[in-house]
């Protein structure tokens, strides 16, 4: 952080920015020049109130030099972050594929997805029980009967179970019955969840919001950490832009960004990004190309009956092909599947 002085600046009003920079915790370096006095912060200036500062008489303007999120920052953890998922690393080597429908809707439909996307090598179950619909009126999920069918199809196949939280009141549950704790895009900045589930030691899967930047993003998994739990995979999964033909618009270049900015694993679910099932293949496969840790894909037995979002849903037929295209594919990036 670097705080200008303005030329006019008194010697009182530049030790009144110092005094302040001290208050959060940083060294100062003094620079003094011909027109204007600079003022660099040294050590972590994230507590350093910047609007106080920038509101002092005899200050210029306040610049950021370094990212607002530390503990999620590569600089500050060069090495890549290894995730959990119910025994198998994320982030590593090996490019983990997560499947299943958007909804659990009954019993034989999460059974039938379940056993087929293990059977095309999936390492975790997806599936929606309490699920953030635009209007109150579509289907809201099964809630509780939802978990237990996942709980269910969890001891069918092995698999660790993926789903969306929407509340804090369901922290304790989730964290009982579920292996990674899906924020969904919509409560990307629903904060007082983010502090919550930080107290847990669940992996959180954080989707990006709607219309977040990378940065808002990193700030949100920093929310977790700073909360105290470490195991935060990062998911893209297109953002709002003019766009109206695809659902959303899928960043890939967010992939090499977050990759570049932070040490977490980083996800791609091109299912909700594109909105439509005849792109997910070649949008998956772009997705290991740009270095992706893993996928999150929607797979429905019965697309054109399905509760919610069939029309991006792959059958178990279309899964095991694209599973099939990706395994050379991870092997050209140097990874495996
Ligand atoms: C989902 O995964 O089913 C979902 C609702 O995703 P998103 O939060 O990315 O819209
Ligand atoms: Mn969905």
């Amino acid at each position: 952080m670097i705080v200008v002085m303005s030329h006019k600046a008194t010697e009182e009003e530049l030790q009144a920015a110092i005094q302040v920079m001290e208050q959060g915790g940083v060294k100062v370096m003094v620079s003094r020049g011909t027109e204007n006095t600079v003022l660099g912060a040294e050590g972590n200036a994230a507590k350093v109130d910047k609007e106080k500062i920038s509101l002092l008489p005899g200050v210029e303007k306040v610049m950021a030099v370094s990212e607002p999120y530390k503990m999620a920052n590569r600089k500050y953890h060069p090495e890549n972050t290894l995730i959990d998922v119910g025994g198998v690393p994320l982030g590593g080597e090996r490019i983990g594929v997560i499947a299943g429908p958007c909804s659990v809707e009954s019993a034989s439909q999460i059974e039938a997805v379940a056993a087929a996307v293990k059977a095309s090598g999936a390492c975790a179950l997806r599936g929606g029980a309490y699920k953030p619909r635009t209007s109150p009126y579509s289907f809201q999920g099964l809630a509780r009967d939802g978990i237990q069918l996942l709980q269910h199809a969890r001891e069918m196949t092995g698999m660790p179970i993926v789903t969306e939280i929407m509340s804090t009141d369901n922290i304790e549950m989730f964290e009982m019955c579920v292996d990674v704790i899906q924020v969904g895009a919509r409560n990307m900045q629903n904060f007082d969840l983010l502090k919550q589930l930080g107290k847990t030691t669940k992996p959180i899967l954080l989707k990006r919001g709607l219309s977040s930047t990378i940065e808002e993003w990193l700030m949100s998994a920093e929310y977790i950490m700073a909360s105290g739990n470490p195991n935060v995979i990062l998911c893209e999964r297109g953002i709002r832009t003019f766009e109206t033909y695809t659902r959303n618009t899928l960043d890939l270049s967010a992939v090499l960004a977050v990759k570049e900015l932070s040490h977490l694993p980083v996800v791609v679910d091109p299912s909700h990004a594109c909105g439509k099932a005849w792109m997910v293949e070649r949008m998956s496969m772009a997705a290991v190309a740009a270095g992706a840790d893993g996928l999150i894909i929607e797979v429905h037995n019965d697309p054109q009956n399905a509760l919610c979002d069939g029309t991006q849903s792959l059958t178990p037929e279309a899964f095991d092909g694209l599973m099939n295209k990706l395994r050379p594919l991870a092997q050209c990036v140097g990874r495996s599947i």
